[in-house]
């Protein structure tokens, strides 16, 4: 049986070459880099309970084995110039948790190892630079001209994703103003911070602006709201977290600083997730982009890699088409929810940021006004066949 051919070994690719074998089928999965890069940062923190579960589907006991290197906190809380407005600690679940936290870098060093142990062969340092389909098939040809033959080929490409480009299958979608600045920070021994997920609303310690903190196994992440106008020089580099990063999180931490980076809001979603004969299936950041609130971009990833997976083991025109249009929803419903996140993050109308002042003053007596501070950063949550939700 010619092997099923995946592109791309970022954790979606990963996922998807696990899914592959575990509908008994052969998988090559080509990736650019070389066998011991180092991948960046701890970006996708959030690992879903539906994620987990769609990923112990694929692999028995591969949840168990990422829960318990991941971090779960029981409390969040929300402040408000420097006040609190709502505090909510959960009582820790039986059975799988809600979610669990750990740098993307680790969890795919679980599905890597997940893959290999299942059988998936890796053609490291192959870059694909060329797809050609055809009603029967795929032609990829590497850098080197290099050519492989499949009936069926799952892009995972990314964000910059070769496969889609030749494909000619345009993002369509919207670019946030302003930035973000993400700082992983390592722990320090014996005096971590609380385990706690904290969103602080234009917080005094940084001129009033507003920072969300979020543990991982060894460290914590910070995410620095920029202004429109802010110079990304005076927040965004490894000297300026220097300078900021104290009135966040206190003293301590200047040499503790793990990586530093930009990013704005994204909300794109390819116009087709396959191409015309129903032989590519994209999945991940090749077919969408959303922002880090709400935790939608590997998690919905991962249920596309899924899904992709069911698509070719049925090995129909039609199935492909339904993963395309199931999957193309969900990734309209996270945009939609992203951007619903994003009007409240950062409002275009002064009447969003008087409601939120006037929420956290009535927070103390209407603990619906914290509950509503405490949860809108993240967007709505739920909606089938989507893979969304909050940080918890
Ligand atoms: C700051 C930040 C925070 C984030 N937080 C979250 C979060 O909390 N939760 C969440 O769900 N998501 C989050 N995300 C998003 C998450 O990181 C991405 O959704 C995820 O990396 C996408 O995975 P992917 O496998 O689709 O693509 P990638 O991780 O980009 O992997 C693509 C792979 O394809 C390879 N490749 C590219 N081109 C070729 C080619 N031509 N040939 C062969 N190989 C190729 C690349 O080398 C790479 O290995 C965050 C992102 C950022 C930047």
């Amino acid at each position: 049986m010619n092997p099923v051919i995946v592109v791309g070994a970022g954790p979606v690719g990963l996922s998807a070459a696990l899914a592959l074998r575990a509908q008994g089928l052969p998988v090559v999965l080509l990736e650019a880099d070389p066998e011991d890069r180092e991948r960046p940062g701890s970006r996708a923190l959030f690992v879903h309970r539906e994620t987990l579960r769609t990923l112990d589907d694929m692999c028995p006991g591969l949840a168990a084995e990422i829960t318990s290197y991941g971090r779960t906190w029981h409390t969040r809380r929300t402040l408000y110039r420097g006040r609190e407005v709502y505090a909510r600690t959960f009582p820790p679940p039986s059975g799988l948790p809600p979610f669990t936290s750990l740098r993307q870098v680790d969890t795919e060093r679980f599905l890597r190892a997940a893959c290999e142990r299942a059988g998936v062969e890796f053609g490291w340092a192959t870059r694909i630079v060329g797809v050609d389909t055809s009603p029967s098939g795929v032609t990829l040809v590497g850098e080197d001209g290099q050519e492989w033959n499949a009936k069926y080929v799952v892009a995972a490409d990314g964000a910059r994703s070769t496969v889609r480009r030749a494909l000619d299958i345009a993002m369509e979608g919207v670019r946030g103003e302003g930035f973000h600045v993400v700082v992983d920070v390592a722990d320090v021994p014996d005096a971590e911070l609380p385990l706690e997920r904290v969103f602080h609303y234009e917080h005094p310690g940084v001129g009033g602006r507003s920072v969300m903190r979020v543990p991982f196994t060894g460290g914590f992440q910070v995410d620095l709201q920029c202004r429109d106008d802010d110079p990304e020089e005076a927040y965004g580099t490894e000297d300026a977290v220097r300078e900021w990063l104290p009135g966040v999180v206190g003293e301590g931490y200047a040499d503790r600083i793990l990586w530093v980076s930009t990013y704005r809001f994204l909300r794109k979603v390819a116009a087709s997730f396959t191409d015309p004969h129903r032989r590519v299936l994209l999945v991940g950041e090749a077919a969408h982009l959303f922002p880090p609130f709400g935790a939608r971009g590997m998690n919905s990833g991962i249920a596309d890699a899924a899904a992709a997976a069911q698509a070719v083991a049925a090995g129909t025109a039609d199935a492909v088409a339904g993963f395309a249009d199931v999957r193309r929803a969900a990734g309209l419903f996270n945009s939609e929810a992203a951007g619903v996140a994003l009007d409240h993050l950062r409002p275009r109308r002064r009447i969003v940021r008087l409601r939120q002042r006037a929420a956290a003053a009535l927070a103390p007596v209407l603990p619906s006004c914290g509950s509503w501070l405490e949860h809108a950063p993240y967007g709505p949550r739920g909606g089938a066949p989507a893979v969304a939700g909050g940080k918890y």
